[in-house]
């Protein structure tokens, strides 16, 4: 089997990428940065958005395991004084595969008919380049709203713990082929109205916004910002791919959730 590590960079986690592959030489697994069937991502849930991005072309092929060298997280749940057992299970066990559903992002532009495809594992946002975004909302090919606001943030179920969780919206359980609409600090008063609530479409449903006026916008894929200039319309969907993750052991949803955001005490 062949494997990759990547690291948060600071040096508690390189550290424990040098032994964890060390270990792994030693169980004769090959080091395969650029086609491993197994990426270990070694520092928090920031780390193993870095991972998802740089394997994003092979994501049949590749499955990821995170351990966290900071807090607990959602996509990194191994601590690092259990490396030798997960090492162990990666060399020995078949593991079972877990997936989950990612957001498929396609932005069109005025001219010359280019669309650029992104995927993204927790969410994408849009904001205005530099004032109030307002745009048409349709879902399903149907319109459903003008938004005007500071944005908008399309997630995934396992991105609904992140910038989702801070904007109001649910928390859903990633076995969900779903996509949620989230608002940040939209405009309500008597002439200007918007839904105010999170919208969870399923995955035969697309969120379409379309520019009103200004065509610029702020847009985020996970970590990663861009400004893109004369959009026509941004389309968002549950992706046809999926994210797999090499499960060793049970790790159940809401435990995660309880142990990160109401108590890590029994
Ligand atoms: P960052 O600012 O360094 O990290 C943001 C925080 O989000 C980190 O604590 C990270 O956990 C956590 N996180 C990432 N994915 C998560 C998930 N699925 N569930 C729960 N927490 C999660 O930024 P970054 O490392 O480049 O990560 C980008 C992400 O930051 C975006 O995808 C967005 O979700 C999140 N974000 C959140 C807010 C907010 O909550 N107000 C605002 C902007 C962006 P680790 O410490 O384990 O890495």
């Amino acid at each position: 089997m062949k494997f990759a590590i990547t690291s948060k960079g600071d040096s508690r986690s390189n550290t424990l990428m040098h032994k964890m592959r060390s270990y792994l030489l030693d169980f004769e697994l090959v080091y395969d940065e650029e086609e491993p069937d197994i990426v270990i991502s070694v520092g928090g849930d920031g780390t193993l958005l870095y991972a998802f991005h740089r394997y994003s072309s092979r994501l049949d092929k590749t499955a990821f395991v995170g351990v966290h060298t900071g807090h607990l997280g959602f996509y990194a749940d191994w601590v690092p004084e259990e490396i030798e057992k997960l090492v162990i299970a990666i060399a020995k066990t078949p593991y079972q595969i877990i997936e989950y559903p990612l957001l498929e992002v396609i932005i069109r532009y005025q001219h010359g008919g280019k669309e650029t495809r992104y995927l993204a594992l927790n969410e994408s946002t849009v904001k205005g380049a530099e004032q109030t975004l307002v745009m048409d909302v349709e879902i399903r090919g149907q319109h459903f709203e003008r938004f005007r606001g500071d944005g908008l943030c399309i997630s995934t179920p396992s991105g609904s713990t992140a910038y989702n969780k801070a904007l109001g919206g649910a928390i859903l359980h990633p076995s969900l082929p779903a996509i949620q609409v989230a608002e940040m600090a939209s405009i309500n008063n008597r002439v200007f109205r918007t839904i105010g609530s999170p919208l969870i479409l399923p995955a035969h449903h697309t969120c379409m916004l379309k520019p009103v006026n200004e065509a610029d916008f702020q847009i985020t894929i996970d970590h990663l910002p861009l400004l893109h200039k004369d959009v026509k319309s941004i389309q968002f969907r549950v992706a046809d791919e999926k994210i797999r993750f090499a499960r060793f052991r049970p790790f159940p949803f809401w435990k995660r959730v309880r142990d990160s955001f109401v108590s890590d005490k029994d």
